[in-house]
C-alpha cells in the first residue's frame, strides 16, 4: 500500500496510543476555544474575533484532525476549514438559509424528497467536527437539534408509502457519529423496505475521525449491502496513513468509496492542487464523484470562487489524467432546481452529418455520422420500461420524446396573450402599452 504521513501535534505527544486511537477519546477530547486552539496553533487576529462571536456556526475538532494543520501558517488549507475567520461574519449578496430549498422539498422532517428516485434522509445533525462552509449549517451542530426515533419512524413510514424511491442517501450531520447501534437499526429498517435497492451513506468521520473505522463497524455494515460510501476530502494533506487505512478496512468489505468535494477560494482552487488530491484519492481506491461550487449560505463569503475557476479545474483534468479520476462538477442550484453539472463545451459545431469537436489538447477532429440509423427496436426496449417513475419529471429528456413540444417559465402564456385585457391591466397600462391602440372586442376573454 503507498505511504502516507501520520501526524500528531506535540500538545497529544504525551497520550498513549491507545487513547489516540480510540474514537471515543478523539471525540470527547474536541477543540472548540480560544485556549484550546493556542495550545497548537498560533491565532490570527481575524481567528479570535470570529472565536469570540456570539452564535457562531458550531467549532468542535478532533485532535487527530487538529494535528494536521500547520501551527505556524494562517493560510494552512486545513486551517482555513476548521477554524473560524473574521470572514465568517460579513453576508454577501444572494446569500439565503436554505439556498437548496430543501425545507420546501422535506414531505417529513429530515426527509428531502428532490429527485424522482432517490431521497436525502438526515438522520443526525451532529459531526465528528464542523466545517466552515457546511451547507446545512442552518440545522448542523445544535446538540438540542437532533432526530429523535419518531422523526425516524416517520421517515421510513414515507418511504415505505413511496414505492419510486429505489435509493436513500443519509446524511446529516454525519451518520457515522450515530450510536452503533441506531445505525444498525435504521440500516435494518431501510433493508425490509422491498423496493429500496441501494443506500448510501455520507459521511466525513473517516477524515475527520479515521478511529471509528473499527471491525466492529466494517462488520455491521457490509450486512447492509448493496452500500456506498462517499466521503469528503478537500485537499491531498487531508489524505493520511489513517485515512489509507480506514479507506482501506471499508473497501475490504465491499463498500464502494466515492469522494465529494467543495470548491473553496485559498484551500483547492487550483488545477495543481486538485490533480494531486484525484491522484492521491486513486491511490487509497477512493474515486473522486463531485466537485462542488459552495452553495449560497451565510458563513462562506470568503470561500466563494468565480465558476470558470471550476470549469478550468474539469479542463486541466479531463483527458490530462485518469478517467475515473475527474469529478463532476456541479452547481446545486440555488431555490432548489438540483445539481447541474457544468463542462468545458467539446463540441464545436455539427451539420446534418458531421460533428466538430475538440479534445483537451485543442485538437480539432471531425465525426462522420451515419446516414442511415434506424434507433432499435420498441420491441427490445419494453421488457425495460420502467412502470413505476413518477410521472410529471421527465424533463428535457420528455421533451426529447414528444411528450410535450416546450417547458415555458412561469406566466408566460399570460404575458403573450397581448390581446388580453386580463394582461393590460396586470402590467401598467399607462406605461407598456403602445399609445392609440385601442383595446380588441375580439381578443376579450374570460381569464
Ligand atoms: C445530492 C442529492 C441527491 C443525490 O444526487 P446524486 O446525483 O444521485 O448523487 C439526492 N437528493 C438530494 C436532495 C441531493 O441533494
Amino acid at each position: 500500500m503507498p505511504s502516507f504521513p501520520s501526524k500528531r501535534a506535540a500538545a497529544f505527544a504525551d497520550i498513549p496510543d491507545v487513547k489516540w486511537h480510540d474514537w471515543r477519546w478523539q471525540l470527547s477530547h474536541r477543540l472548540n476555544s480560544i485556549q484550546d486552539f493556542e495550545k497548537i496553533i498560533r491565532l490570527t487576529d481575524s481567528e479570535r474575533e470570529a472565536l469570540s462571536q456570539k452564535g457562531l456556526f458550531r467549532v468542535d475538532i478532533t485532535p487527530y484532525f487538529a494535528s494536521l494543520m500547520d501551527p505556524e501558517n494562517p493560510l494552512d488549507p486545513i486551517r482555513k476549514q476548521i477554524i473560524p475567520t473574521a470572514g465568517e461574519i460579513n453576508p454577501f449578496i444572494g446569500e439565503m438559509d436554505d439556498s437548496l430549498a430543501e425545507d420546501a422539498h422535506s414531505p417529513v422532517p429530515g426527509l428531502v424528497h428532490r429527485y424522482p428516485d432517490r431521497v436525502l434522509m438526515l438522520v443526525t445533525t451532529q459531526c465528528a467536527s464542523y466545517c466552515r462552509y457546511c451547507t446545512r449549517s442552518r440545522i448542523v451542530g445544535d446538540p438540542t437539534q437532533s432526530f429523535r426515533s419518531k422523526d425516524f419512524e416517520a421517515q421510513l413510514a414515507y418511504l415505505r408509502q413511496t414505492p419510486q424511491v429505489r435509493d436513500v442517501l443519509l446524511s446529516g450531520g454525519d451518520p457515522l457519529t450515530l450510536a452503533p447501534r441506531v445505525l444498525e437499526r435504521l440500516l435494518s429498517a431501510l433493508r425490509e423496505i422491498p423496493h429500496i435497492e441501494i443506500v448510501r451513506i455520507g459521511s466525513r468521520v473517516p477524515v475527520f475521525m479515521p478511529q471509528r473505522v473499527t471491525d466492529d463497524l466494517c462488520e455491521m455494515l457490509q450486512r447492509f449491502h448493496p452500500l456506498w460510501l462517499n466521503i469528503h476530502v478537500n485537499h491531498p494533506n487531508e489524505i493520511t496513513a489513517e485515512l489509507a487505512r480506514a479507506c482501506d478496512q471499508l473497501s475490504r468489505v465491499g463498500i464502494p468509496l466515492g469522494n465529494q468535494s467543495v470548491l473553496l477560494a485559498g484551500v483547492n482552487d487550483d488545477p495543481h492542487i486538485q490533480r494531486k488530491l484525484v491522484h492521491d484519492l486513486a491511490l487509497i481506491r477512493v474515486r473522486p464523484y463531485y466537485l462542488y461550487q459552495c452553495d449560497l449560505v451565510a458563513g462562506v463569503g470568503h470561500f466563494r470562487t468565480p465558476i470558470g475557476k471550476g470549469i478550468e479545474i474539469i479542463e486541466a483534468l479531463r483527458g490530462h489524467t485518469s478517467g475515473f479520476a475527474v469529478p463532476t462538477y456541479v452547481v446545486d442550484a440555488p431555490g432548489g432546481g438540483g445539481k447541474i453539472p457544468l463542462n468545458p463545451n467539446y463540441l464545436l459545431s455539427y451539420s446534418d452529418h458531421k460533428v466538430v469537436l475538440r479534445n483537451y489538447e485543442g485538437y480539432i477532429t471531425t465525426y462522420e455520422e451515419p446516414l442511415d440509423y434506424e434507433p432499435i427496436d420498441p420491441a427490445l426496449v419494453t421488457p425495460f420500461i420502467d412502470e413505476g417513475l413518477e410521472p410529471g419529471q421527465s424533463g428535457v429528456f420528455g421533451l426529447l420524446k414528444g411528450e410535450q413540444m416546450s417547458i415555458k417559465p412561469e406566466g408566460f402564456d399570460q404575458l403573450h396573450k397581448r390581446g388580453d385585457k386580463i394582461h393590460r391591466l396586470r402590467a401598467d397600462p399607462e406605461k407598456w402599452l403602445p399609445r392609440g391602440i385601442e383595446d380588441n372586442p375580439s381578443s376579450k376573454q374570460s381569464p
